[in-house]
């Protein structure tokens, strides 16, 4: 297809799925209660000394951490009006406000790009230039070559050579003797029908900077185990983190990870399109047992950005996303539905 035929399907296609979300809206399921689901405000970031602190950055956006050591996810702030994707304009990273966002910066080991996706890449090059040189920017191979013509070569890393796929493989990537993944190949959940909008990999270096919705390709997913270490190389806090939902079984970790004992701290799903895939979370929630839930992806991604309020997505029903999520988990294990700057702190 070419990209002029495929630009314009995939802009009617957007604007079939507001037209349902604007009747999914009035029938009330964006407004749904969020029961046992607990909410967090934006606040000020606790210490981390012991801890573990988890802030919401916004859409699959996620910052981490424990006493020195820290780590971003998928960090997305610039928040382009809908307009800018479905006319194909190119996409603006907004410098001042993700500067006037973005979470303390030192000791970050690496951001990990769970797709190349412009929500989930978008501010990624801006924000690995705020940081030394020695921190890398990690994804499967589609990433490297998205940034080829923004970011020194040293500085992207393609984990395709340690996903684990299907349940079997992968291998640990030490961000820094106290931190450490694991990449899992994953699937991104349809935004209509069947259809993934701008899947394709990328293979080769992209010569110049991506620009237009269509250049962020999102390539292939990846799903992450991530490791807290003391020093003595034990896990200190172990957290699974997931910014796109995927079918049962896809993305999850590797068999001899689930074996290993270490129980999950905490789970970072991805709400939008849970509904697009099958046994989405209670799947994931069975194989990890988690002992917290945290809620992320769940906003509308083109309204500016703000820790005040967030819409949420069209037709995101909190209420059958926690029946879904109860199905499986007790009552006591906490859910949280973190507002953007949001941030829970996990104890030992
Ligand atoms: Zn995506």
């Amino acid at each position: 297809m070419t990209h002029g035929r495929r630009w314009i399907r995939t802009s009617l296609s957007w604007l079939v799925l507001l037209a349902g979300a604007c009747i999914s809206a009035c029938n009330g399921s964006a407004h749904s209660t969020t029961g046992s689901l607990q909410r967090v405000a934006s606040a000020p970031l606790p210490p981390a000394d012991q801890s573990l602190v988890v802030q919401f950055l916004g859409a699959g956006g996620v910052y981490l951490r424990q006493g020195d050591q820290a780590l971003l996810g998928d960090p997305f702030f610039s928040n382009p009006p809908l307009s800018h994707w479905i006319f194909g304009r190119p996409l603006q990273v907004k410098a001042d406000v993700i500067d006037a966002h973005l979470p303390p910066m030192n000791g970050v080991q690496g951001i990990l790009v769970g797709h190349g996706h412009f929500d989930h890449a978008l501010d990624v090059p801006y924000i690995a230039g705020k940081l030394p040189d020695s921190v890398r920017v990690y994804g499967s191979e589609t990433i490297p070559n998205l940034f080829a013509a923004i970011l020194p070569a040293a500085r992207l890393v393609d984990l395709t050579p340690h996903m684990a796929v299907a349940g079997e493989g992968g291998q640990w990537v030490y961000l820094s003797p106290r931190l450490r993944i694991l990449p899992i190949q994953s699937q991104h959940s349809p935004h209509v029908g069947d259809v993934v909008f701008a899947s394709d990999r990328i293979t080769h270096p992209l010569s110049r900077a991506p620009a237009a919705m269509f250049d962020w390709q999102a390539g292939t997913n990846l799903t992450f185990v991530i490791d807290f270490l003391d020093a003595a190389q034990q896990v200190k806090f172990r957290v699974f983190y997931q910014s796109s939902a995927s079918p049962d079984t896809v993305g999850f970790p590797p068999d001899w990870l689930l074996a290993d004992n270490i129980p999950v701290d905490l789970a970072l799903l991805c709400a939008a399109n849970y509904n697009h895939v099958d046994g989405y979370p209670e799947g994931i929630l069975k194989a990890l047992k988690p002992r917290q839930v945290m809620l992320i992806h769940w906003e509308r991604f083109w309204d500016d950005y703000s820790t005040e309020t967030a819409t949420p997505l069209p037709g995101m029903d909190f209420a059958d996303l926690e029946a879904r999520i109860r199905s499986v988990l007790e009552p006591s294990v906490p859910v949280w539905l973190p507002m953007r700057g949001g941030s829970i702190q996990l104890e030992h």
